[in-house]
């Protein structure tokens, strides 16, 4: 029960489970793939990104307990073939981290909407977890047991905050949680999802490539997104993220359904804008 080495935790929430990410060879998936590992589940991570998810499985000490499978999640048979690689390997799958995800290219006006961008955000952020959820529920429904969490955003509840198509295609993720986890009840499975705030990662840092992020654009970012957060003084990074769904994830969150955690330190539930606080 003691957790693994390095670890600052001294239990092991997730001992003996089976977990797939997707998304899971960079940013938020990344982290939840660490965590996860750090407590005690065998993981498979599912990304397009080959070089990166099977780095990050050989720094997790290999094939054991870590799988990397290449997968695009707006392709089904990619999203099957993880999941069964994932039930084959490790005998079981527990856990499914619905994480992959894009925002699309820009902000885009309405009138001059790119549709083939759209067809694009909507694939990955919400066909994707659709996959996620039918291949998952296939192996899960027998078990009588599961959690199934999806990776929506501040942009599944409020507008504004994304481009068009991303707001849609999260909001659409916050609706199929309630109507899947209102079908999976019955089986035992728990249907859930997490959404954060601004988190630094390769999708909202885009113009800095992979492992070179420099100190000062980190620091302009943290300052940015601080700056327009409700709760100050403290950074949201991959790794708050990573404990929201570890919970979701654990035997702890065992009668938690159908929720959108926020992890957004209040910024959707809070309108400071006529300003009824000031000092
Ligand atoms: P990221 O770009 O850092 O990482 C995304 C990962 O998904 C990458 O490894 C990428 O290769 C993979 N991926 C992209 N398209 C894929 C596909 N078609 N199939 C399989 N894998 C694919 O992004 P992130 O910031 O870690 O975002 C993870 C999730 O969190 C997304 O769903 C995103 O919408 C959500 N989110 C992020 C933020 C943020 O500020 N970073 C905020 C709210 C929600």
């Amino acid at each position: 029960m003691s957790a693994a080495a390095g670890s600052s935790s001294t239990v092991l929430r997730l001992e003996s489970k089976v977990a797939l990410v997707t998304g899971g060879a960079a940013g938020i998936g990344e982290a939840i793939v660490r965590l996860f590992r750090e407590h005690g589940a065998k993981v498979c991570i599912a990304d397009i990104q080959d070089e990166a998810g099977q780095k990050l499985r050989d720094s997790l000490g290999g094939n054991q307990d870590v799988l990397f499978v290449h997968c695009d999640v707006m392709v089904e048979e990619d999203v099957s073939r993880a999941v069964d690689a994932t039930a084959e390997k490790f005998g079981t799958l527990d856990i499914i981290v619905n994480n992959a995800g894009i925002t699309g290219e820009k902000i885009t006006d309405i009138r001059n909407i790119d549709f083939t961008e759209v067809r694009k955000v909507i694939g990955i952020n919400l066909l994707g977890v659709f996959h996620g959820m039918k291949h998952a529920a296939r192996v899960m429904i027998p078990n009588k047991k599961g959690s199934i969490i999806s990776l929506a955003s501040v942009a599944s509840v409020i507008g504004g905050a994304g481009p068009h198509a991303y707001t849609a295609s999260k909001h659409a993720v916050v609706g199929l949680t309630k109507s899947v986890a209102g079908e999976l009840g019955k089986h035992g499975i728990r249907v859930n999802c997490v959404s954060p705030y601004a988190v630094p990662t390769g999708l909202s840092m885009p113009h800095l490539p992979q492992g070179e992020r420099k100190d000062d654009a980190l620091k302009d970012f943290l300052a940015f997104v601080g700056g327009e957060a409700n709760l100050k003084g403290v950074d949201l990074l991959p790794k708050d993220v990573a404990l929201a769904v570890l919970y979701l994830a654990s035997d702890e969150a065992r009668y938690i359904s159908a929720l959108n955690l926020m992890v957004d330190g209040g910024f959707t539930s809070v309108n400071l804008s006529l300003r009824p606080f000031e000092d």
